[in-house]
């Protein structure tokens, strides 16, 4: 069972808008809401007042159009291709512009459809991804048809250091993109900008802006490396226990062998292994909790099971049939886990996505 904390990841949203205070707040629910499930996530955001997602891909964004409010904002980042736009016009969602051929691109489908659909623009301020360079940026600021003809509405750039709080590219981007909201801003006066993802936020108010784009902290990724997580968990995940057996001889455990048990060690197989993403999230000895007590694989994962060694535990095998291991939760954490496997936690959310767990949903507490 994969349980998801709809109230945690409220409360963790609200934690970012006081520490944000007065910013607005974004959900990045791209990628399925990192694995986690956009609709249920996306809604669960939307009542507590959050009314603006970015998404990577307009598939995502299409999708999203029919479980998000109407009157909720909807940028599509990852880039738009030539000949998507009236698409995107006609679903109401926004682009981030991220070249000058995509923003001429917009405005030429704003003028021949007759529209002033508006956009988001994106500039590299060091991350070296999407985004136009500073120069791009300068002689489009050059061009007031071009830019009146785009309709922007948000400035945004992407930091590429921020979980390393000391990091010089933290404030050189941060000064890279303020003079930009001073060049452009003089031209633009309502438009707003925005720089900092997760991380950022924790950078301080410098970083801040006009809106923050948090994902991963808000599904209980720990944005402040080297320092106790501020934000709550959102997740647990408990694998089902489908056999358990005695060894009644000195026996090897699964795949190739690797691994022996003595006569009398019990073992309990539980449904979960690599097809569902399980190396990924939990490497591959993974470790869990079982009626509160520390248990651990053994052998190799499987495609579809995974063993644990459960002699340490004293009830009996009936009753531990039908009881799940738990193998995410707060003592088993997104970062003990990263940490443990050298993943990010960013990778082990994105990868419970491929799981075939049976999903539960702990409705939200907050009803904005
Ligand atoms: C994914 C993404 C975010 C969210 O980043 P987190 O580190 O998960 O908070 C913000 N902005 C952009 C442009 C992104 O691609």
């Amino acid at each position: 069972m994969l349980t998801i904390d709809l109230s945690a990841i409220q409360s963790n949203w609200l934690k970012l808008q006081s520490i944000g205070a007065g910013a607005g707040v974004a959900g990045v629910i791209k990628a399925n809401a990192y694995g986690l499930g956009a609709d249920q996530v996306g809604n669960a955001l939307y009542a507590v007042g959050c009314r603006e997602f970015f998404f990577a891909s307009i598939d995502e964004a299409l999708a999203a159009r029919a479980f998000l409010s109407s009157d909720a904002i909807i940028y599509v980042l990852g880039g738009i291709r030539a000949g998507d736009e009236r698409l995107l016009m006609e679903s109401n969602l926004t682009p981030v512009l991220c070249s000058l051929s995509a923003i001429n691109s917009w405005a030429e489908a704003n003028a021949v459809l007759g529209c002033n659909a508006s956009a988001a623009i994106k500039i590299n301020t060091g991350m070296t991804r999407f985004g136009l360079d500073l120069r791009e940026f300068e002689s489009l600021c050059g061009n007031q048809n071009l830019l009146h003809a785009v309709n922007p509405v948000l400035l945004m750039s992407h930091l590429a250091c921020a979980d390393e709080r000391g990091h010089p590219l933290n404030s050189q981007q941060q000064h890279s993109f303020a003079n930009c909201t001073k060049l452009i801003g003089s031209l633009l006066p309502n438009l707003r900008f925005s720089l900092a993802n997760s991380s950022g936020i924790f950078l301080g108010a410098p970083w801040h802006f006009d809106l923050l784009r948090p994902g991963a902290a808000l599904y209980g990724v720990n944005p402040v490396q080297n320092d106790s997580n501020p934000m709550l968990p959102v997740l647990r995940l408990s694998l089902p226990i489908m056999q358990v057996r005695k060894l009644d001889a000195t026996a090897a455990i699964g795949y190739g062998s690797s691994t022996t048990l003595p006569d009398g060690a019990r073992i309990a197989v539980v449904a979960g292994g690599y097809a569902d993403g399980l190396h990924r999230t939990l490497g591959l000895q993974p470790e869990g909790y079982l009626n509160g007590k520390l248990v651990r694989s053994v052998g190799r994962m499987s495609m579809d099971s995974t063993m644990f060694d459960i002699s340490s535990l004293d009830l009996p095998s009936e009753q531990l049939l039908g009881l799940e291991i738990d193998v995410i939760n707060p003592l088993l954490s997104l970062e003990y886990l990263s940490k443990k496997n050298a993943s990010l936690g960013y990778e082990i959310l994105t990868s419970l996505g491929a799981g075939r767990y049976p999903r539960e949903y702990l409705a939200g507490s907050h009803n904005g």
